[in-house]
């Protein structure tokens, strides 16, 4: 079978740094002393190799010893968790992206410049909810918000949206809130460019190609948001982990297939996949 990758995809920046934070702390701190608050990133396989390297990992400070370093992972956290963990007297690694660290400033502005902020995004991501935390009030909207209950009436609208967010989501949603009455909107892009060059080559493979794979985990965000778009290109799409997923019925009677794969996902995932599809 031919198979073509995306010319943008996998492992970005932020979830490098993320990786490299937490070997680095479990080379200075020793296995077994650093706990990561929750998955560093949103791929097993990775998880897994920190794990047996010795990254610990909690859902919440309270329950991690007070002698151990806590590593914050790229997604971020809001305030009041690193306080408690800072009153714990916990070690902090932080490896929040610094494009999460930016959202995380842009609230916080937004906010003491008086505008009413409103966040683009899935209000049960860590990002978001790690965000949304540098505000005393911020209104969270997606696609399934009814924006007449949760919008202010009239007002001036400080408006972001979270990273992995495509650009043409974004528009959408704020032509959706301009079509309420503000006197001002202020809109300041805190979209990630490297998700938005995965999803531009994404969408031109989709439509060069007779089916996608989307490799990445199940949770990701962005993976999703790249299945999402490959499905809208109009090209039959399968969200997969790896290759273990992977069925022969979903290549029956297809010439080409296309490969990428989130911003959580090691190129040893990608190659092994494009390699055993090639071979069929
Ligand atoms: S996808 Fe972008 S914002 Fe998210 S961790 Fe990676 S570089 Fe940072």
């Amino acid at each position: 079978m031919e198979v073509k990758l995306a010319s943008s995809r996998g492992f970005c920046v932020g979830v490098e740094g993320a990786i490299a934070r937490a070997e680095a702390a479990i080379k200075e701190h020793g296995a077994g002393q650093v706990v990561s608050l929750g998955p560093v990133i949103h791929n097993e396989q990775v998880v897994r190799q920190l794990e047996e390297a010795g990254l610990d990992q909690s859902g919440d400070v309270e329950t991690i010893d007070a002698s151990k370093a806590v590593l914050i992972r790229s997604h971020g956290e809001p305030p009041e968790t690193l306080k408690r963990a800072r009153d714990r007297g916990l070690t902090i690694v932080d490896a929040t992206c610094v494009l999460v660290k930016r959202a995380q400033d842009v609230v916080g502005q937004l906010h003491d410049e008086g505008y009413h902020v409103v966040m683009i995004g899935d209000p049960n991501h860590p990002e978001v909810r790690g965000v949304i935390g540098y505000a005393p009030k911020v209104t969270v909207i997606d696609q399934d918000t009814d924006l007449d209950e949760v919008l202010p009436s009239r007002g001036r609208l400080g408006i972001l949206a979270q990273t992995t967010h495509s650009p043409e989501h974004v528009a959408d949603m704020i032509a959706k809130i301009l079509k309420h009455p503000y006197r001002e909107a202020k809109i300041v892009n805190t979209l990630c460019l490297e998700v938005t060059r995965r999803q531009e080559a994404a969408i031109e493979l989709a439509r060069e190609v007779d089916v996608m794979f989307v490799l990445g985990g199940l949770h990701s965000a962005n993976t999703r948001e790249l299945a999402r778009l490959c499905r809208e290109a109009g090209c039959e799409t399968h969200h997969l982990e790896t290759w273990a997923q992977f069925e022969p019925v979903m290549v029956e009677g297809r010439q080409v297939a296309g490969v990428t794969a989130g911003a959580s996902t090691p190129e040893s995932v990608i190659s092994t996949f494009a390699r055993e599809l090639e071979a069929l």
